[in-house]
């Protein structure tokens, strides 16, 4: 059973597997910040044209965002890759000390690298598939970008882009091999920019209007808010404009920039509702204007365990990477510097005592220094805290994503340890196990009309007579706040 590979998906994939890797090595040394991935938009476009694909760049109106596809007809599978770094991330690759490349740049903290390029090997797997068949199907690289920080998915989703999709199939890199399961939460951004009037702070005080003094009221006001709205609801802030330096001048301009979140998309709308009240009444407070700026907006995820149950059963018919000891040394040097979140990590591990028990077995009571195991299957409602962009497509069309180890267990996302492993041998061997597990699932997709049915109607039951409006007005650019 193990590694059926009769349509030569994993073949192809173990046969180009240097082209893969090269190209998740260059995106690492691009680490471009969301939004202004233009370097590693252009390599893929590339690299999807030397494949045989018929690229189309700036998707949706979006610089940075483009897509691949091959093939005719239904059905039409989307595989999504991300490829933006973080700031303030920068690492040296392969070492075990926190050592910036290029001090106070950005760095692969999320693993979009591999992300980009094990999704790209899934589509060009299922490409060479379908050339040799014959077989009816398109196939569809989408590069999606800004999912750090520009909501690039919702702004595509509003362009009506994932309603030609019959499914949706992506990955994560983690420190787990596992299926993504469960919701999130839905997150909008709003930045509220107060206008007063400038003044001398000691002899003219009474004619100034300080829009400093706004944005520190409606901090006041949000967090007398907290009290009164449901435990799910998150409320996060910057002060993106604290109008200057000088103590003695009345600050005519200040911004604040809000993150509202909420489990249900809906509740996070009522909630911003109440914030731009606030918001008001900080102006009326202070005789100062405001002008509220739409920032992004992203739905929560809708779990589909209808594909969630094919995706494991592919994970479990390939056969898992092999460590070396090298492998093995670099991960454990690398553990002894942070404080491991333990099996809680694992889906399912908090929730079900079975599941926590047998992962407590596989991971020799936490101790691994990398999971080299196949989690347990876990399907669940149950909503995390955190939002991604690919809640918006999970709304449109029946998504799916795969958590592959690529990275020592237990180091968490968005840290100098995932910038340094993330050209190591470790991480390579998850990407290109990510594309066979991607490339089997869009197979076992296109071959099988009943479960796209199933998932289809899965979908419209959750949504149950619901259908997704993308929280972001119609001229709203994407734009990432940095
Ligand atoms: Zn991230
Ligand atoms: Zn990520």
């Amino acid at each position: 059973m193990l590694n059926a590979d009769k349509l030569g998906l994993i073949s192809f994939i173990d046969g180009h597997a240097s082209w893969f890797e090269k190209i998740a090595d260059q995106i690492w040394e691009y680490a471009e910040l969301s939004l202004k991935e233009h370097a590693s938009a252009a390599l893929y476009c590339e690299k999807l044209r030397e494949l045989g694909f018929t690229v189309t760049e700036k998707l949706g109106g979006i610089d940075t965002a483009f897509c691949g596809s091959y093939g005719s007809g239904k059905p039409v599978i989307g595989i999504l890759g991300e490829y933006d770094a973080l700031s303030g991330l920068s690492q040296k690759a392969g070492v075990c000390t926190h050592d910036p490349l290029v001090p106070g740049g950005s760095g692969q903290g999320c693993g979009h690298n591999l992300l980009g390029a094990g999704s790209l090997a899934a589509a060009a797997a299922v490409k060479a598939y379908l050339e040799k068949s014959g077989k009816p199907g398109t196939v569809i690289f989408f590069g999606c970008p800004g999912e750090e920080g520009g909501a690039g998915k919702a702004f595509l989703a509003r362009e009506g882009l994932w309603k030609k999709l019959d499914a949706a199939i992506s990955w994560h890199p983690g420190d787990a091999n596992q299926v993504t399961t469960g919701s999130n939460t839905s997150s909008i951004q709003v930045l509220y920019k107060f206008s007063g009037v400038p003044a001398h702070a000691a002899g003219d005080p009474f004619n100034g209007r300080s829009a400093l003094d706004a944005v520190e009221l409606m901090n006041v006001g949000v967090q007398f808010l907290r009290e009164h709205m449901t435990p799910d609801c998150r409320i996060h802030y910057a002060i993106t404009d604290a109008g200057g330096v000088s103590p003695n001048v009345v600050q005519a301009k200040a911004a604040v920039l809000y993150m509202v979140r909420a489990n249900k998309v809906a509740e996070a709308v009522k909630l911003l509702a109440r914030v731009d009240d606030i918001a008001k009444g900080a102006s009326l407070m202070t005789g100062t204007s405001y002008e509220r700026v739409f920032i992004d907006g992203t739905a929560e995820l809708v779990p589909n365990y209808t594909i969630e149950k094919a995706l494991y059963a592919n994970m479990r018919a390939i056969e898992l990477p092999v460590y070396t000891q090298e492998d093995l040394a670099l991960a454990e040097a690398l553990k002894a510097t942070y404080q491991s979140s333990g099996v809680d990590a694992i889906k399912g591990a908090r929730e079900d005592a079975a599941i926590r028990k047998r992962c407590m077995e596989l991971t020799d009571g936490g101790n691994k220094p990398i999971n080299d195991f196949l989690a347990p299957m876990y399907s669940s409602e149950t909503s995390s805290p955190g939002s991604t962009d690919v809640g918006d497509v999970s709304w449109v069309t029946p998504t799916v994503t795969a958590n592959l180890a690529c990275f020592s267990y237990g180091a968490g996302a968005h840290s100098w340890q995932w910038v340094a492993q993330g050209q190591s041998d470790v991480a390579m061997k998850g990407m290109l196990q990510a594309g066979r597990i991607l490339a089997r699932t869009a197979e076992k997709l296109l071959l099988d009309p009943g479960l796209l049915a199933q998932a289809r109607a899965e979908l419209d039951r959750r949504l149950d007579g619901g259908f997704y409006t993308c929280l972001i007005p119609a001229e709203v650019k994407p734009h990432f706040y940095d």
